[in-house]
């Protein structure tokens, strides 16, 4: 079982107390590079979770200024800060990738809080020049209410900074709902919070257990304006279905479809080393990660020679020890998903560069999937249409630009790009037609909290991070005085 100074309690966290679920039953937690047992996490219902909205409600009314709202993200930006390794050692134990990527997400959490602790001052109340109708107008930023933010595995601080954040700063409170796979960083963080942050009860709430239940009773609580989801498009899709009753606001932070496009006159050098850290950070379990992986048709042969040098030296592991480059996969079903991608591919005529079937797995948890590159793909396969979510890296061939944007908008999501060219004049010309919010240029870069980023078409909707990211969670309330 897990030991931590950051996990001294192993519970839910309600009105600023900490708390198991109602019936005491517990959901299990475990290690996905080993199959061991870390916790046993309550597992919490709707009545719980009524009373977690019930707690954030009554928190909505006692209305903190910004000043005060300032004080609490720059408190849990020191406190993300102070405790660096010892979540991330949490989150590699619960989610299996390297320590230095998990240590590393707890310092890109530590930004949005930063960010918005720096920035909180755009929401501050605007007065209009003009005086319509011989009224002085004021412009306010009120918190929309009280707010339900439930996170993926993927990211297991990351995520929940991104929402956090938007909902401190405009004063909403928030009943927060952790993956299942992954809640132990978030108990951490609760402690955090519990401790250091100087917040209010009921502020923030967690609820740990089975995701059906505890949906349906922040969905269904009109208490509950604004619902921001991170994680699979099925699940965001249900949720558009089950808010409409209340008008819900939701934020949708769904699944993606990378192409990451390399021309001939691109530093191919260059864009391997990118691909290599876009597409293997999380073991290939990321949002927007390099799904399909376009290549000029004269330079395919040795941009995936490259890309297959880099890619066999990468050391796979268990992310505690030290020198690992990549973790397992979370559990066995994400593993047979790359499995099945990988055997599609090759079995509809893509041929293998670096890696094969490494065979089923024996047991239910994670699993180590080798890198493994594959050419000649094409757009009928898995691994061109779904989201593999996993190390292997599909190579398809085209010719000349029309082909390849065509190509990269071929899907019905529309998260992250990237391309690679050396020709300014090409990219200008590309990028505006890109059917995707995030296109880095030469760059393999993700999200950052300086930046808006979210979705369009089956990537969902809303922004995390930037200035944009700050107003998620407001109700614009307008002021007209006579
Ligand atoms: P998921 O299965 O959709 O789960 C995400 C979260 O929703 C978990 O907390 C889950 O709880 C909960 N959930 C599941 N069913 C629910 C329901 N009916 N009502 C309310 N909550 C429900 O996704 P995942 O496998 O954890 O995450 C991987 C997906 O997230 C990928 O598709 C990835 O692309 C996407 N993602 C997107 C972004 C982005 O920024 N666009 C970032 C990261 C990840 P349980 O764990 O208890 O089931």
């Amino acid at each position: 079982m897990i030991e931590s100074p950051l996990l001294p309690r192993i519970q839910a966290y309600i009105g600023g107390e900490w708390v198991g679920a109602d019936d005491a039953t517990a959901f299990q937690v475990t290690n996905p590079a080993n199959g061991a047992l870390l916790a046993e996490v309550p597992a919490l219902g709707p009545r719980e979770t009524d009373r977690a909205v019930a707690a954030a409600s009554d928190a909505l009314h006692r209305d903190a200024d910004l000043a005060t709202r300032r004080e609490w993200l720059e408190a849990i930006d020191t406190a993300l800060r102070e405790n660096q390794q010892e979540l991330g050692r949490i989150l590699t134990l619960e989610h299996g990738k390297p320590h230095a990527e998990g240590a590393g997400e707890v310092l890109y959490a530590a930004g949005f809080f930063n960010y918005a602790a720096r920035h909180i001052d755009f929401l501050k109340p605007r007065e209009l020049d003009e005086q319509p109708r011989g009224c002085t107008w004021t412009v306010h930023n009120r918190p929309a209410g009280v707010v339900g933010l439930v996170t993926p595995w993927n990211f297991p601080i990351g995520m929940i900074a991104k929402k956090l954040s938007a909902s401190l700063a405009a004063g909403a409170p928030a009943v927060v709902k952790p993956s299942s796979k992954t809640p132990l960083t978030m108990i951490a963080l609760f402690t955090l919070l519990h401790r250091e942050a100087g917040l209010p009860p009921g502020m923030v709430n967690l609820v740990t257990g089975a995701a059906g239940p505890i949906g349906d009773a922040l969905l269904g609580d009109p208490r509950v304006r604004v619902l921001s989801f991170t994680g699979s498009t099925s699940v965001g899709q249900e949720l558009i279905r089950g808010s409409a009753d209340d008008c819900k606001r939701l934020t949708l932070e769904l699944g993606g479809n990378a192409p990451f496009i390399v021309f001939a006159d691109a530093d191919l050098d260059h864009a391997a080393d990118q691909l290599l850290a876009n597409k293997f950070r999380g073991g290939g379990q990321t949002c927007v990660c390099a799904n399909r992986i376009l290549v000029e048709a004269s330079v395919i042969d040795r941009f995936s020679e490259k890309v297959a040098e880099r890619a066999a030296r990468l050391r796979v592991g268990d992310g505690m020890e030290d020198g690992v480059d990549l973790g397992p996969l979370i559990d066995r079903s994400g593993y047979e998903k790359v499995r099945r991608h990988l055997q599609d591919a090759l079995a509809n005529g893509a041929v293998s560069v670096l890696g094969d079937d490494p065979g089923p797995l024996e047991q239910d948890h994670g699993g180590f999937f080798p890198p493994t590159v594959v050419r000649g793909v094409t757009r009928d396969m898995a691994c061109w249409q779904e989201e593999t979510f996993g190390p292997l890296v599909p190579m398809a061939p085209f010719e000349g630009e029309s082909q390849a944007l065509e190509m990269a908008n071929d899907t019905d999501f529309g998260l992250a790009a990237y391309l690679f060219t050396g020709d300014g004049e090409r990219a200008e010309r590309f990028i505006p037609r890109l059917q995707f919010p995030h296109v880095g240029w030469n760059t393999g870069s993700g999200p950052t909290p300086e930046a808006p980023f979210g979705g369009m078409k089956l990537s969902g909707y809303g922004r995390e991070g930037g200035i944009e990211g700050l107003f998620e969670f407001v109700e614009t309330q307008t002021v007209p005085r006579g």
